[in-house]
């Protein structure tokens, strides 16, 4: 695979990401989630088109072309790896794994992605809970709900947590919630923006009630509903 800037990278992976929960990738979509300028988007786009990484129609906005999609998940892989590897290998807790990894996902060879994925036996999951993309580069993106939307009375595991803000993962962190976690809601206030109440049914903190925030219980993903 041809080396690419991390500029280009970084721009694929955004397409990528964008493009999970809009149907058409706009320019001003990709300003915002870049921040930078719609000029600026407009260029990278240009350029991105030239490399046949992306095509840019007029009505179906930016979108990735074969080439451009397995650039976007071997950065992804990489991101993930590094996450876990730099959590698990180094105990660098969970709410500073991902700042480091915006940084390595672009240098990381070959050879050492490697040997950190048999290092730490072929993981299928980031310390966020999100998937590690196979070395063929296959990614099943899960369409987990929020544990926001949960009602009363459900039970469910921790999925996902977003893993771009470090003070979201110290709160969730804090609750005892990482992945994995089984829980019960206890309330819930689904029509305001009020908390989600439940009770932990393993882990360090099995036992114990907690009121989640409204922000955090929309950014907190579940699975197992039951
Ligand atoms: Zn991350």
């Amino acid at each position: 695979m041809p080396v690419h800037t991390p500029a280009v990278e970084d721009y694929l992976k955004a397409i990528y990401d964008v493009g999970r929960s809009e149907e058409n990738v706009t320019t001003s979509a990709l300003a915002e989630r870049l921040d930078v300028s719609p000029a600026s988007v407009t260029g990278m786009v240009k350029k991105l088109a030239g490399m046949k990484l992306v095509t840019h129609e007029r009505y179906y906005g930016v979108t990735l072309t074969t080439a451009g999609r397995r650039i976007a998940i071997e950065v992804i892989r990489h991101h993930r790896l590094v996450e876990t590897y730099l959590h698990e290998a180094l105990g660098v807790p969970w709410d500073q794994v991902h700042a480091e990894a915006e940084k390595w996902e672009h240098v990381l060879s070959e050879d050492l992605e490697a040997r950190m994925d048999a290092a730490l036996g072929h993981p299928t999951n980031d310390p966020h809970g999100a998937p590690i993309p196979t070395v063929t580069l296959e990614l099943v993106e899960p369409d987990w709900p929020p544990l926001a939307r949960l009602d009363a009375g459900v039970i469910a595991v921790v999925a996902e947590v977003s893993d771009d803000d470090p003070d979201l993962l110290r709160y969730i962190g804090g609750l005892g919630l990482y992945p994995g976690t089984g829980f019960e809601v206890i309330s819930a206030a689904p029509y305001n923006d009020g908390p989600v109440t439940v009770r932990l049914l393993d882990g360090e903190q099995s036992g114990a009630e907690h009121a989640v925030g409204h922000r955090a219980a929309a950014h907190l993903f579940v699975k197992d509903i039951a």
